[in-house]
C-alpha cells in the first residue's frame, strides 16, 4: 500500500530507540524526510545510520532534551515546519501518590502534557497553511485503563488526551488531524526494565518474570516496536484524513472493555 507521504517532513521526537525510532523507521520506509530528536548523542546518531541504512533517505538528527524549552526551540530550529509530528517523551516513574510533591507533578505535566501541546502549538499553523498535517501522541494504555503505580503518568497523559479531543475538532474541517496511539506492553529498553525492577522486587529470574508478563496478555506476548511504528505511518498517511481525534490502543487486546 503506498501510504502517499513520500516527500513529506516528519518530526519524532524521543525517537533513538523504542517506540519512536520504530515510528521514524516506518515513515522513511515510506519516503518520509524524517528528523529525530533524544538527549543521548551517540545513540541518536547511531539509530539516524541505522534507518538511513534501511530505507536509504536521509536522516536529520538533534540532540535535545524535549520536555525543556530550549529542546522545545531545538527541536523545531533541526525541523522548522514538519508535515508530521510525533510527540513522544520518556514515561514518569513509578511511585505512590502520598509522595509525589507539585514538584513531580510539574515534571510529569511537562514530559507528557504541556510539551505536546506547545509543539502542537508551533506546528499547527504551518500544516494548516498547507492544508495538511499529521499529529500522533504517544501515550499509554493507561489513559484508559489506570496504572495505580503509574498515576503521575494517568494524570498527565489524561491531561494531553482531553486537550487533543477538543483541538482535534477544532481542526477538523483543515486538513490536519491529530490522534493518540496508546501502547501497552511492547518490547523496548522501557518495558525490560519494569520487569527487571519487579524480578528484583520479587527476587526471582529476569526471564522468568519476562515469560509471567508475557502469559499476562491475552496474546501471550508483547508488542513488536514494528507493530507500533505501522500503525503510526497509517495514522500519518494520506489516506487517513478522515480519522481524527481518536485514542488508538496496540495492546493485544489486554484491556477489556467492549468499546
Ligand atoms: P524507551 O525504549 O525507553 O525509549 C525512550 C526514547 O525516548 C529514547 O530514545 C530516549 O532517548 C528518548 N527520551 C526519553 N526522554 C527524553 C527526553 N526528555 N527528551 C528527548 N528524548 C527522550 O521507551 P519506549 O518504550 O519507546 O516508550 C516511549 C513512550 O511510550 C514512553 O512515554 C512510555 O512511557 C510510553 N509507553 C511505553 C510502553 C511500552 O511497553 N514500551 C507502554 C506504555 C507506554 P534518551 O534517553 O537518549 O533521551
Amino acid at each position: 500500500m503506498d501510504l502517499g507521504i513520500s516527500g513529506r517532513t516528519a518530526l519524532v521526537c524521543a525517537a533513538s530507540k523504542g517506540l519512536g525510532k520504530a515510528c521514524a523507521l516506518a515513515l522513511a520506509r515510506e519516503g518520509v524526510q524524517v528528523t529525530i530528536a533524544a538527549r543521548g548523542e551517540a545513540t541518536l546518531k547511531a539509530t539516524a545510520e541505522e534507518i538511513s541504512t534501511l530505507t536509504g533517505q536521509p536522516v536529520a538528527v538533534v540532540a535535545a532534551d524535549v520536555t525543556t524549552a530550549a529542546g522545545h526551540d531545538a527541536v523545531l530550529a533541526a525541523c522548522p515546519n514538519p508535515d508530521i509530528l510525533i510527540n513522544n517523551a520518556g514515561g514518569p516513574p513509578p511511585g505512590h501518590y502520598q509522595d509525589w510533591r507539585r514538584e513531580d507533578w510539574i515534571a510529569a505535566l511537562d514530559a507528557n502534557m504541556l510539551t505536546p501541546i506547545e509543539l502542537i502549538r508551533r506546528t499547527v499553523p504551518g500544516m494548516v497553511q498547507r492544508g495538511f498535517g499529521r499529529i500522533v501522541n504517544i501515550t499509554s494504555s493507561a489513559v484508559k485503563d489506570p496504572i495505580s503505580v503509574l498515576g503521575l503518568s494517568n494524570g498527565a497523559r489524561a491531561g494531553l488526551t482531553g486537550f487533543v479531543a477538543g483541538l482535534a475538532r477544532e481542526l477538523a474541517p483543515t486538513g490536519v488531524t491529530i490522534n493518540n496511539l496508546l501502547p501497552g506492553p511492547f518490547d523496548t529498553d522501557r518495558i525490560r526494565k519494569v520487569v527487571e525492577a519487579r524480578a528484583k522486587k520479587e527476587g526471582r529470574p529476569f526471564e522468568e518474570m519476562w515469560q509471567l508478563r508475557m502469559k499476562e496478555s491475552p496474546m501471550h506476548r508483547v508488542g513488536a516496536p514494528e507493530e507500533f511504528g505501522a500503525a503510526c505511518a497509517f495514522i500519518c498517511s494520506s489516506l487517513s484524513g478522515y480519522m481524527t481525534g481518536q485514542n488508538i490502543l496496540l495492546d493485544g487486546g489486554a484491556y477489556r472493555g467492549t468499546f
